[in-house]
């Protein structure tokens, strides 16, 4: 596994992150867990090795459906764009600081898709395929912590998306001189 970036998160979050995580089902309390060590965690068929998101039993046994057969185990927190929107609205005062900011179905390497919100870059400059990693901000204010997205930097280049396409069409034009 790849070492995560632990960079703090760069964008400008509004105040909605101290609101506290009301909604949570009892079946998916095990990934917040998770979550508040910094881990990322999908349900697994401990029979075939599938994964999910959120907690289900698995599919490819259906003749016997047992929540007994599902674990949660920490993965990679990694993927790709599957979809994506940008958000420019602002429907609660709480965003007005963020807009336009980038919400993505993300396709995790482990195969479920999780829906998460892009932080740490221009939301005009990825696209779907735009490798992504989970970074967590801790909201000590709210005893909770938050899972976000942000593009796999390549080489620890503190360059954003912009900057490095940027930089790509910069060696082009001095190659054909
Ligand atoms: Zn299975």
């Amino acid at each position: 596994m790849p070492a995560r970036d632990q960079r703090p998160i760069e964008t400008k979050l509004g105040p909605w992150i101290t609101r506290p995580l009301e909604l949570v089902h009892p079946d998916v309390m095990p990934f917040w867990e998770g979550v508040g060590k910094h881990e990322f965690r999908l349900c697994h068929c401990k029979r075939c090795g599938a994964f999910y998101w959120p907690f289900t039993v698995c599919i490819n046994h259906a003749d016997i459906p047992d929540f007994d057969e599902m674990e949660w185990v920490p993965v990679s927190g990694r993927g790709k764009i599957f979809s994506y929107l940008v958000v420019h609205q602002v429907h609660d005062p709480d965003f007005r600081a963020e807009v336009p900011y980038g919400v993505a179905m993300v396709e995790l390497d482990e195969g479920p898709l999780f829906p998460g919100r892009i932080v740490d870059s221009d939301p005009y400059q990825v696209k779907i395929g735009t490798p992504l990693e989970v970074v967590y901000l801790d909201v000590p204010e709210a005893g909770h912590t938050l899972p976000f997205f942000r593009p796999v930097q390549e080489s620890g280049s503190p360059l954003t998306t912009r900057e490095r396409s940027g930089e790509h069409t910069l060696r082009k034009s001095h190659g054909a001189e």
